[in-house]
């Protein structure tokens, strides 16, 4: 049974933490402090009120231009906070109240982060990955939903697996394909999901990948020596499996 009060209140919690994200965003690669100062314009540096900085709403009242100078903000800022509201509901319809629930919207706040500084830097903030790494394993010993077992190889099939590509990309192709941040990212989401959910995310991001990279080389807006940053590809496989992965596995063995 859900209620409409607590389905509004959990999409609001998304949208609040997803402007703090697009902070973090911003912040964090550029070793700025994400508390202080408060919020401005970056083009002509000029505070931004409360009342422009309402998550969604104020990008829609604004019309996506800065109040003082007229510049456009990126679309970015909304996207950001209506995904994290999204997907804050999804997981809590999906989990209910739940530890599973709080543990899941934690975690996807951080990977919405990762995801989007991959995106803009091609950077995987080891900053949070890799803290992330022992705190998945160390919520294992907590929680009922995933062994500790499990979590171990998580990390050791989730960051083994890229490892492994990374290698034999750069001696048969002599080229990187892999960073090392990506393999700290899928240890990480491997803490969390465990090894049956990190190989079944690791498969949902390359496909994604590849038909993202096929679909942009086609459109003529990348050219095929192009890095397209794998980070978002495995964070969007590991939202699709931490919601879907039980579904998606039972269908697989169906074959
Ligand atoms: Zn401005």
């Amino acid at each position: 049974m859900y209620y409409g009060i607590e389905i509004v209140l959990i999409f609001v919690l998304g949208l609040i933490v997803g402007s703090f994200s697009n902070v973090c965003i911003y912040r964090i690669p550029r070793n700025e402090s994400i508390v202080y100062p408060a919020s401005h314009c970056p083009k002509c540096r000029s505070n931004i009120s409360p009342k422009d900085n309402i998550p969604l709403l104020s990008y829609i009242l604004l019309k996506g231009r800065c109040r003082n100078c007229k510049n456009k903000i990126s679309i970015q800022y909304p996207t950001v906070e209506f995904l994290t509201g999204l997907i804050y509901l999804i997981i809590y319809l999906t989990y209910g109240l739940s530890v599973q629930t709080l543990i899941y919207i934690i975690l996807s706040s951080a990977l919405i982060i990762i995801a989007f500084v991959d995106l803009n830097e091609q950077v995987i903030l080891g900053v949070l990955s890799l803290p992330g790494i022992v705190i998945g394993l160390i919520l294992s010993f907590f929680v009922p939903y995933i062994s500790f077992i499990n979590s171990a190889l998580g990390i050791i099939i989730g960051g083994g697996i890229i490892l492994i590509i990374r290698l034999a990309g750069s001696l048969i192709f002599k080229k990187e394909s892999m960073g090392l941040g990506d393999i700290e990212l899928t240890a990480m989401i491997g803490a969390f999901l465990g090894w049956r959910y990190i190989i079944i995310s690791m498969f949902l991001g390359f496909f994604l990948g590849a038909l993202a990279g096929i679909i942009l080389i086609f459109s003529k807006i990348k050219s095929r020596e192009d890095v397209i940053p794998f980070g978002p590809f495995i964070v969007m496989g590991s939202f699709i499996t931490l919601l879907w992965g039980e579904k998606i596995f039972l269908w697989y063995m169906g074959f």
